[in-house]
């Protein structure tokens, strides 16, 4: 999502964050949630009402058993329960207050896929957010991250276990309906009462994380962007982009979705193909910037009716459809798989619309974020596996610092290299899910690198290093003379540090050499034919470090 700080920080975080997660020594191992189940397929009916939060859902689940278990449990807070059963037949339950326990009949065949039915409904309070617009309208827009799938779906709600979905909502027919995937059908419908309704059905044919499957209901105009990026999308040729808005801010369009055939372009060229059936941009509830879920993102309703929303929040929300949403981090700690890449490729929207000074800027800017912080910055690595407030991984370490370390990462490894390794990482883990090791193991295969070192120093260590220079020019060798300190706040670091003296006309004479393993003390030397301006440190925004220079 969108790394809005005042919206992410601002909201209070209610007590509903239980959650398994993985505490273990090693980051790396994570724990399955539920390891002897494994969802398939969510089909899932809502009734919505005229007013007010009060649906009627069903749930048809297809769940394959993978370990010996009898009884399955699934995440649902808040609603009631009327009737499970399993392939058909009633099953025993028991509605505790965080899930549905459900008894399973003994395994008697070998086909170990199942379905499970679950009626339930009442009063939503979260995770599908229902609100009266400023005319009075009534709106609904699911909002899941990361576990509040499970206050109105019931789910095995962690993003290591990604399914399909269909969506089958009524509705009012003053509301249009939109979900993830692709439409199916729309059609009119009669309620019990007599009144007009429409039943509207969008079926995601890709496996996607609880915590990206939405719906929007609301009164939206649609905004038809036409296909883009043709010959770039996995399902179908072009990809069908939309973006749906409340009819007050209609006059707002293009605004800053004027180019996001041109951003779904730009990702499909570096990554590879677009992975869903289509992309539609919607106002919204959601309490983040932007939510990304998958083929239909979710932004901040405020940008659209002040008129602020820019297109850095758009290509941020769209780098997640390929990193997040098709390749989805297998347990929390690995969040920076998600966040760090969104912050990294809007940078690379921003070279590739504004140019290269533009993205310096853009890198400046999140390197002083880092580098600002006095929280999870000093005080956690970016795999953080002992957090368990996974709100609190909303912050600079899995955005900044995680988009940061890509950007060292690419300097590290090379620019083909680079990308070649994001393109195999991507080709093999798209609608599955990943961990950290398994995009080292891309950059080293790309790179013919060992790159533990890197990944540890920078992701498995809280903090960054520093640097500090003085410099004295040397008028018998006509060299400017820098020696560099590394201090060791958070341990010494192995990187490359490239080193400007600037003469008084502005021109730049640079000097790049590497700080290994342990080392404190750098000397470099630069042949100036005069006494430099000034000395400036990594002019062009390529390490995450406090840098300061003694005049
Ligand atoms: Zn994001």
């Amino acid at each position: 999502m969108a790394d809005r700080r005042s919206t992410l920080f601002g909201v209070a975080v209610a007590a509903a964050l239980t959650v398994g997660v993985c505490r273990g020594a090693d980051a790396q191992r994570s724990r399955p949630y539920r390891p002897a189940f494994d969802v398939a397929d969510y089909a899932l009916t809502i009734d919505l009402p005229d007013t007010g939060s009060t649906i009627r859902a069903s749930a048809r689940i297809t769940v394959g058993r993978v370990g010996h278990a009898d009884t399955l449990t699934l995440d649902l807070l808040d609603l009631d329960v009327s009737t499970v059963s399993v392939d058909g037949r009633a099953a025993k339950f028991n509605r505790t207050a965080d899930g549905i326990d459900i008894a399973l009949p003994s395994r008697r065949s070998t086909n170990a896929t199942f379905e499970v039915d679950v009626e339930y409904g009442g009063a939503v309070k979260d995770g599908l957010i229902v609100r009266q617009d400023s005319a009075g309208r009534w709106t609904y827009f699911g909002d899941n991250w990361p576990n509040r799938a499970r206050h109105w779906i019931p789910s095995i709600d962690h993003p290591s276990d990604k399914a399909t979905v269909t969506w089958r909502v009524r509705a009012p027919a003053s509301r249009t309906v939109v979900a993830n995937g692709r439409l199916v059908s729309r059609k009119p419908i009669r309620d019990a009462s007599g009144g007009d309704r429409v039943e509207t059905v969008w079926r995601e044919s890709k496996p996607i994380a609880p915590y990206l499957m939405v719906i929007a209901a609301a009164p939206l105009t649609e905004y038809d962007v036409g296909d883009t990026a043709c010959g770039l999308a996995e399902l179908q040729r072009c990809v069908p982009q939309f973006v749906y808005v409340a009819p007050e801010q209609r006059n707002f369009l293009p605004g800053p979705f004027a180019r996001v055939g041109e951003i779904v372009q730009l990702f499909s060229t570096l990554v590879g193909p677009f992975p869903y059936e289509k992309l539609a941009h919607l106002q919204s509830s959601t309490r983040f910037g932007g939510m990304e879920n998958a083929s239909a993102i979710f932004y901040a309703d405020g940008g659209f009716r002040r008129g602020t929303m820019r297109d850095g929040v758009v290509a941020h929300e769209t780098a997640h459809q390929w990193f997040g949403d098709a390749v989805t981090e297998r347990d929390w700690p690995h969040l920076w798989l998600s966040e760090g890449f969104a912050t990294y490729f809007a940078a690379l929207w921003t070279r590739a619309a504004r140019g290269d000074s533009a993205f310096r800027g853009d890198m400046a800017n999140i390197r002083r974020t880092v580098l600002a912080d006095s929280g999870a910055v000093t005080h956690h690595p970016v795999i953080d596996t002992v957090e368990t407030d996974l709100m609190a991984l909303l912050n600079a370490n899995s955005y900044q610092k995680g988009g940061f370390v890509l950007h060292m990462l690419r300097d590290q490894v090379g620019e083909n290299a680079f990308f070649s390794a994001l393109k195999e990482y991507y080709r093999k883990n798209r609608h599955s899910t990943a961990l950290t090791d398994d995009l080292q193991a891309e950059m080293e295969k790309a790179s013919k690198q060992q790159l533990g070192w890197f990944f540890n120093q920078w992701l498995r260590r809280p903090g960054y290093p520093t640097v500090q220079a003085t410099w004295r020019y040397d008028a018998g060798q006509h060299e400017t003379v820098i020696d560099l300190v590394q201090g060791a706040a958070f341990g010494t670091y192995e990187f490359p540090i490239t080193v400007a003296a600037v003469d008084s006309g502005g021109g730049m004479h640079r000097a790049t050499g590497r700080f290994k393993p342990d080392m404190t003390a750098l000397q470099l030397r630069i042949p100036t034919a005069t006494s430099p301006a000034s000395i400036v440190l990594d002019p062009d925004v390529e390490l995450l470090a406090a840098l300061h220079v003694t005049p």
